[in-house]
């Protein structure tokens, strides 16, 4: 597919200059929220809950946690060691740095995080002590770390303006990645207007990527289309529209995919059943490919097997319910593709251990 080739405008704008007339107004630089949830959600309920996890001797050790970062909670859910490449959005609220120790705090293994503000478009530069720290103690912990980039970022778009600003915005996420060493950066592929069809949508996204890409040479970050539910006019909800995005010559070595089940599940590929499962794999592998499989965003779902809901629940509470995550987590198929939860957390992230130590049935310590 043939596509041609732009360029980004030559007004390089700097990172720390104010957001466009066409960005929201920002706000606090450390307001940070859950992808497809948006909410934080503690309640008295789950933290009881919380701390009977973080007791159960064989399952979680409890942790004393003084200087926790929860506010009030003095004991915190730890996942077991050896589980491989499973964790949850972690907040990079205080620095980027400040995610990992999160992390470590919960015994995950992997993280997502933004590298940014997610609501802003841009951000000053991460500073060169940031970086270093960051980098020290993700190599200490060994993490698998990636990213997620700002919603505000749309190559789509039917304005011209926001395109350009997005392609600005992702090239800087992708160069703040790559300056972090992350291995790639998850964006939803773009929503167009609701006049445009979804072959033209695809092409200006396609477009958008290549431009991305042309802007930030020799940088390692891949770039992860993560699928959609296709609530509203998101595109990218389809197995067929991911492979038509990683078609394209000139930046498919740059890319990847990332699959969240609540999205796919939402956009209509039944995983409630071990048939449906295997058969929605099945296509996958067909139609996209395993070899562009980067990370998966393991979520339950509000809405039910094809509506379009981008809303997350916890795992077996949703309408996938808790056996699918068991399969996909035991899969010897994905068993090196990072998996992190997307689902409502408060601070101390309680919520994301018991969520995971569901699947401890599935998951095998040690290994
Ligand atoms: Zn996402
Ligand atoms: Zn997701």
């Amino acid at each position: 597919m043939p596509f041609k080739r732009t360029t980004l405008p030559s007004k390089d704008r700097a990172a720390s200059e104010p957001a466009p007339a066409s960005a929201p107004a920002t706000g606090d630089a450390a307001v940070e929220t859950t992808p497809g949830d948006g909410k934080v959600a503690p309640s008295p309920k789950a933290r009881t809950a919380a701390r009977r996890v973080a007791g159960r001797p064989a399952a979680a050790t409890a942790r004393d946690d003084a200087k926790g970062s929860g506010a009030g909670t003095s004991i915190a859910a730890t996942l077991p060691p050896g589980l491989k490449l499973i964790g949850s959005h972690t907040s990079i609220s205080g620095g980027v740095e400040e995610s990992i120790p999160r992390a470590v705090r919960c015994g995950f293994t992997a993280a997502q995080i933004f590298v940014k503000n997610n609501k802003q478009w841009f951000a000053p530069d991460l500073s060169a002590e940031s970086i270093a720290a960051y980098r020290k103690r993700r190599e200490e912990a060994g993490l698998v770390v990636f990213g997620h980039n700002s919603y505000l970022i749309n190559l789509g778009s039917p304005k011209p303006d926001i395109i350009d600003t997005s392609v600005d915005a992702l090239a800087k996420e992708l160069l703040r990645a790559d300056a972090l060493g992350l291995p790639f950066l998850v964006m939803h592929p773009g929503s167009c207007g609701a006049g445009s069809t979804e072959a033209d949508g695809l092409r200006k996204i396609a477009a958008g990527l290549d431009r991305v890409v042309e802007a930030t040479p020799g940088v390692r970050t891949k770039l992860a289309l993560e699928i959609t539910a296709g609530q509203g006019n998101s595109l990218g909800h389809r197995f067929e529209h991911l492979a038509t995005l990683l078609q394209q010559p000139y930046a498919a070595e740059r890319l990847g995919v990332c699959l969240d089940t609540c999205h796919m599940f939402a956009a209509g590929y039944d995983l409630r059943t071990r048939d449906a499962y295997e058969a929605t794999f099945r296509d996958f592998e067909s139609i996209v490919g395993a070899q562009w499989l980067l990370g998966f965003h393991l979520n339950d779902s509000k809405g039910g097997l094809s509506s379009r809901l981008d809303r997350h629940e916890h795992l077996g509470s949703g309408a996938i319910g808790l056996e699918p995550f068991g399969w996909l987590v035991s899969d010897p198929r994905w068993t090196d593709i990072p998996k992190v939860l997307e689902t409502p957390k408060s601070e101390d992230m309680h919520e994301d251990v018991e969520n995971i130590l569901k699947l401890l049935p599935w998951l095998k310590p040690g290994e």
